[in-house]
């Protein structure tokens, strides 16, 4: 019986973010399209080279994109809304760009398009990479587009890498897909059809295996999804090459005994989320079905304790021939550890980016094949590197685990009600009707971005930033006080993003410098790594608030991020569950609450922008979920007197699934994301009775457009319809430093004048 080793998908950025910069260079019109593609040619020479070199087996293709690969997927199955459609007809690469980004009309990407804005993007899964939304409008025909995905392999294929092309399976591209006066599935004869087809020309191009990704797999699927799932692979199996059936993020749960009846000729499971479905699927999986088990992480950056894999293989191994695969695409984590030079070296023995984990894979293959002894020298060094994360007292601190041990129920709660304390707070604030405020930052301008990158390659010393930022939150406290806003805030000048602030202040959190992963497009993010027990050395914010405060009569809010954000934005440790990560960080941030209300601080927001998107994959374990983060979220706001006020903050606009938990947060004030959606949610707070006040965003901060007055009362009317006057407060959707001065302006002035008007009603 032999072993093999495969990816399911490599990072497409590139090990020094290759991509974002061929593609951003393009976007602006320093380069032309055929350099862009020559770029990105290169970058996937490059990563068939390096996955080959490094043991792989089954080598992927088609798992680039120039964007997003359920893009790629629409553009090649012709769903193209009519408003992309360019005059000539052509689906190219500015319609790509076009659905991709919007257009602006004399954009260069996407110059015969007018002005469109972009499909609508939104989370893969419970990742942090974004997709662009299939959309399926009535009446629309679909045909087969350019064929990336043959492409590709033909691409691959001459330069001697024979590969696996990657396919996203017609039942998840449905599911995803949104029907525009149409439900998508009524589409699934003619995208089979397509699909059929593709499959066809890929055998044609000498394609012997496809895999077909199906994440869907591990969720509760409903009956329509079923049946499609069992139509689709009765038809694509008889279509060409063979299937890898592709599942990850989860387990299949309910779904096993139905994807091993599927009519392909092998099966990928995930055995990193999904541990314990290993013996059921050895038991449903037939003989004849090749197994390719995910067991090393690809959605975070551990090394994988290789000899308890070992031990767990084997046998199986003995007996039935395997493959070994990371759980997922190693698209969600970085592509490279060598490059990190900065990074602390004890922290990064404990690590393994993309390169590392098929590297780990393909010492496993070894020395399933060959036996133990054959690598016993490498197996020794990545278990003493297992076991040095283990013992490590970076990792383990018992004052973090006794201050833990010790938390009472009480510490959750404050000490009254939330209409007490509203009463309690009234007089102390001095609030008019209608209070308004912003959610936090204001503009993080070219200069305030620039004086930052000069002091972290050490151009502007200490002093001299300092007095930088300070000038900056002066002249926004004076900007706040004079537009007439009731509750201030400092403006964020300090921070170069919302949880990597925290994280660079917290014990227990690591920093690369090149840990890039793709977010969307050309975006990517650098997750901040949980490795130990999380402390709180010394306050992070309470200077800044202070001299804030110092600088007016008006209160300024305390700013933070609360535990759950924090946690869902990093990498977090795997040697313990979320829940209890995310309590040791609920302390940390309790200790910030205390210490600004010690120094004065009436009002102190605790931003939760990512609770919603840590919501498990299956509904049955919401509630689970939901208990620890809220549990997290009290935790941290809890240690502070009924006069001070806190104050969340989530930008998101689905709420009604999740209010139960969003009123046991029990925040005295709660903003939220509204202005797009006509205050629309605010009925489900009416009807859930919230006890809470809210500020329902009034000013879409995402778009440059700056609304009017009449616009913003307009808004809050609606909003009146469904709350008690006393319970509402004006502010925008979200912080505003993506936003330019000349929009924020006049913006906040049409705001509190709004706010006004409202109050003389
Ligand atoms: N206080 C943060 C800010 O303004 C909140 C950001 C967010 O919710 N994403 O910018
Ligand atoms: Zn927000």
């Amino acid at each position: 019986m032999t072993v093999s080793v495969a990816t399911l998908g490599f990072p497409r950025i590139g090990p020094r973010r290759e991509l974002k910069h061929a593609l951003e260079a393009f976007w602006s019109g320093k380069t032309n399209e055929s350099e862009l593609l020559e770029a990105a040619a290169g970058l996937r020479t490059a990563g068939w080279a390096r996955q080959k070199a490094l043991g792989t087996d089954w080598l992927p293709s088609n798992d680039f994109s120039l964007y997003d690969h359920v893009l790629d997927t629409s553009v090649m199955l012709g769903a193209i809304p009519e408003r992309y459609r360019s005059a000539d007809g052509e689906a190219g690469l500015a319609t790509y760009f076009a659905m991709a980004r919007g257009t602006t009309g004399d954009d260069h990407a996407g110059c015969s398009h007018g002005s469109v804005t972009a499909c609508e993007m939104t989370k893969w899964f419970d990742t942090n990479y974004h997709y662009l939304v299939p959309e399926l409008a009535e009446g629309q025909k679909l045909a087969l587009n350019r064929l990336k995905i043959v492409d590709e392999y033909r691409e691959a294929r001459a330069q001697g890498y024979e590969t696996r092309p990657v396919l996203l399976g017609p039942v998840t591209w449905l599911s995803l897909a949104k029907g525009r006066g149409v439900d998508p599935f009524d589409a699934l004869d003619e995208v089979l059809g397509l699909y059929a087809a593709i499959l066809g020309q890929l055998a044609h191009a000498g394609a012997e295996w496809v895999q077909i990704d199906e994440p869907v797999l591990v969720l509760d699927l409903d009956e329509k999804q079923r049946r499609a799932l069992t139509r689709a692979y009765a038809r694509l199996s008889r279509s060409g090459p063979k299937l890898m059936l592709t599942t990850y993020f989860g387990g299949l749960g309910d779904n096993l005994a139905f994807a091993a009846a599927l009519p392909v000729a092998g099966l990928h499971i995930d055995l990193v989320r999904a541990p314990e479905q290993l013996d059921a699927v050895l038991k449903a999986a037939p003989r004849s079905l090749l197994l390719s088990l995910g067991v090393v992480d690809g959605r975070n950056v551990w090394r994988a304790d290789l000899d308890a894999l070992l031990d767990r293989i084997a046998p199986i191994a003995a007996t039935r021939d395997l493959v070994l695969a990371p759980s997922c695409s190693l698209l969600h984590v970085p592509v490279d550890l060598a490059l990190e030079k900065k990074l602390d070296a004890e922290v990064t023995e404990w690590l393994a980016f993309a390169v590392q984990k098929v590297e780990e894979l393909a010492l496993l293959k070894r020395a399933l094949n060959d036996g133990r002894a054959s690598v016993s020298e490498e197996l020794a060094r990545a278990a003493q590197a297992v076991a040095n994360r283990k013992a490590s007292p970076r990792v383990h601190n018992p004052a973090v685990r006794s201050r833990v041990a010790d938390v009472t129920e009480a510490m959750y709660a404050r000490a009254t009600d939330i209409a007490a304390r509203g009463a309690a707070q009234a007089a102390v604030l001095g609030l008019p009707a209608y209070p308004t405020t912003t959610i936090g930052s204001f503009p993080q301008t070219g200069e305030v971005r620039n004086a930052r990158a000069r002091f972290n390659r050490g151009e502007l010393d200490a002093p001299a930033y300092d007095a930088f930022l300070r000038a900056e939150t002066e002249r926004t406290i004076r900007w706040q006080e004079e537009v007439g806003l009731d509750m201030l805030v400092h403006g964020e000048f300090e921070r170069n993003d919302m949880v990597q602030y925290f994280g660079e202040q917290l014990a227990g959190f690591a920093f690369t410098t090149n840990g890039w992963v793709q977010s969307y497009g050309s975006r990517c993010v650098r997750p901040p790594i949980l490795y130990g027990d999380v402390s709180r050395p010394q306050p992070m914010t309470v200077d800044w608030w202070r001299y804030a405060q110092s600088l007016t009569e008006k209160p300024v809010k305390g700013m933070l991020t609360g535990p759950v954000t924090i946690l869902n934005w990093s990498f977090v440790r795997d040697d313990q569950p979320r829940a209890d990560s995310c309590r040791q960080i609920a302390l940390a941030i309790r200790d910030e609450v205390t210490d600004l209300e010690a120094a004065g601080c009436k009002a102190i927001q605790i931003d939760e922008a990512a609770l919603r998107e840590g919501l498990p994959l299956r509904k049955r374990d919401w509630n689970a979920y939901l208990a620890w983060a809220v549990g997290a979220f009290r935790l941290s706001a809890a240690g502070v007197a009924d006069a001070t006020q806190i104050h969340t903050h989530m930008c998101y606009s689905e709420f009604n699934d999740i209010l139960p938990a969003i009123g046991a947060m029990d925040a005295d004030v709660i903003s939220i994301e509204t202005a797009r959606s006509q205050m629309e949610l605010l009925e489900g707070f009416a009807a859930y009775r919230y006890p809470g006040a809210i500020g329902p965003g009034v000013y879409d901060i995402h778009a440059p457009r700056v609304p009017g007055e009449s616009e913003m009362v307009a808004l809050m009317r609606l909003a009146q319809a469904h709350l008690r006057p006393d319970q509402l407060w004006v502010n925008p959707d979200c912080g505003l430093k993506t936003r330019k001065w000349e929009e924020v302006k006049p913006a906040i002035e049409a705001m509190v004048a709004a706010a006004r008007t409202l109050r003389a009603a």
